[in-house]
């Protein structure tokens, strides 16, 4: 009977899963992965990084995680889980609607991390930091924000537990996204468009040319220089690191119990992938399976033709930032010289991607795509007509996968279960929308020499 009436349960619209039913551990991948991704190494002594290397600029507890590689299961503390609760569970919604317009016989689910207030999946990484700096005394941090999701979620989270944060907004996001910077400003954050003048990093950049539009590299590198130089400050970032990977297996942990819940046992996992933190979270239980033998799921990866560090870049050890001043990182990349064009997935402007997801691609634990924009924003429009959510530019890349995967089954006839990220909203990306709906929007695809002049910034090591 228990049985039965497991299987012959109609999947609701929204999967939502009690408090109760929240998990309370982070997933580790580093302690299920046959070979561990190549350790960050100190860029003067080419050594792996110890945690008194790392204590500078980052809070003590999160060194710990990030260079954990034994417990695969990291217990989430209770004051934080307490906060979590304030925005999640968040839902894994069948796509029904979805399902009918593409007339497909996949059944279509997805993870939606935009039901909080910043928008994003950004906030369950900006909470958990914001509680480790908390603990151990400390009263600012910097950041940087790119399209200004993860400036928001860390400005939400710092006003949760009282500490100052100075936000370097890539200087291209910060005037056309005044409407972020309002947010972050009101929630207490302090907004500096990078390059700025306040710092070194920002100095030498801005003498070189004096009309770049920033990037998210070189915002970190500011970011970093006035957490070395200041009293109790730190620094935060919001994607590619180990650590941040980890506090978004949170997105994974619930996908897999809801999945549970409901006997769904997807075939495809799909997620946009910028710097691989929420496409890492998500699939972090499920990828452990597969590695242990347990089920055959095939991974996407998906990211912007206009920024392919899985599917062009290099794998390599490289610098996090333009300026060339944080450890190395082993990791598909595209080079820290690398700037992108101005197009509207702010988000998945980074020049590298997680070594985690680095790793696991280039082990052929998963695949990768790269897709164009006005592609992008077709599959954004009808989403939005069909399932009534507004996808943030950055989520609608696994969309547009997500759907074309759809479309296949129905060629087919193959019935597959298909779950992708939509890891937030687009309240804020409305320049975009404009863009699009008025026909001005292009693809811009980098050439093979423009890609040259980034991998020639890749430190020989
Ligand atoms: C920042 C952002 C991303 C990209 O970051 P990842 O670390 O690759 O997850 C994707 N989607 C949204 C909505 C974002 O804000």
């Amino acid at each position: 009977m228990g049985n039965t009436s497991k299987v012959m349960k109609k999947i609701p619209y929204k999967i939502y899963l009690t408090e109760e039913e929240m998990p309370k551990y982070w997933y580790n991948l580093k302690a299920v992965m046959k070979e561990l991704p190549d350790p960050m190494i100190h860029p003067a002594t080419l050594k792996p990084c110890t945690s008194e290397d790392l204590a500078p600029i980052f809070c003590r507890e999160l060194i710990e995680q990030e260079l954990n590689t034994t417990d695969q299961y990291i217990e989430i503390p209770q004051e934080l889980l307490d906060f979590y609760k304030m925005f999640r569970p968040s839902p894994l919604v069948r796509a029904y609607c979805l399902e009918k317009l593409l007339d497909t016989p996949a059944e279509i689910y997805y993870k939606f991390e935009g039901t909080n207030t910043s928008g994003s999946h950004k906030l369950n990484s900006a909470a958990a930091q914001a509680y480790y700096a908390k603990k151990q005394g400390i009263i600012h941090l910097t950041t940087e924000t790119g399209a200004g999701q993860w400036g928001t979620a860390m400005a939400m989270a710092c006003a949760y537990y009282g500490i100052d944060l100075t936000v370097y907004m890539v200087k291209v996001s910060a005037q056309q996204k005044p409407y972020r910077k309002a947010v972050i400003e009101t929630y207490g954050g302090k907004v500096i468009p990078s390059p700025s003048d306040t710092t070194e990093a920002g100095r030498k950049i801005l003498a070189r040319d004096p009309s770049t539009t920033g990037s998210l590299g070189c915002a970190i590198s500011e970011a970093i220089e006035v957490a070395l130089k200041s009293n109790n400050c730190r620094y935060v970032l919001g994607s590619v690191l180990d650590h941040v990977l980890l506090h978004q297996t949170i997105i994974g942990q619930e996908t897999k119990t809801a999945c549970e819940k409901y006997d769904i046992k997807p075939d495809i996992i799909i997620g946009c992938t910028g710097g691989g933190s929420n496409y890492g979270g998500l699939i972090a239980p499920f990828m452990g399976d597969k590695i242990a033998g347990k089920n055959d799921i095939r991974f996407i990866g998906v990211e912007p033709a206009s920024c392919p560090s899985l599917t062009r870049g290099k794998y390599a050890y490289d610098f996090g930032d333009t300026g060339q001043t944080t450890p190395l990182l082993k990791m598909y990349t595209l080079g820290s010289g690398f700037i992108p064009s101005p197009n509207h997935a702010g988000g998945l402007r980074y020049h590298g991607m997680s070594p985690i997801v680095s790793k696991l691609y280039h082990d052929g634990y998963m695949e990768a795509r790269s897709v164009e924009q006005s592609k992008v924003f077709e599959a954004a429009t009808a989403f939005a007509r069909s399932e009534g959510i507004l996808p943030a530019p950055e989520s609608s890349h696994a969309l547009r996968v997500a759907m074309d995967e759809a479309i296949l089954c129905r060629e087919k006839g193959e019935k597959k279960t298909i779950i992708f990220g939509l890891s937030g909203t687009g309240y804020f990306d409305l320049s975009a929308y404009v863009n699009y709906n008025s026909g001005t929007m292009t693809d811009y695809i980098p050439s093979d020499e423009d890609l040259e002049k980034g991998f020639a910034s890749i430190p020989k090591v």
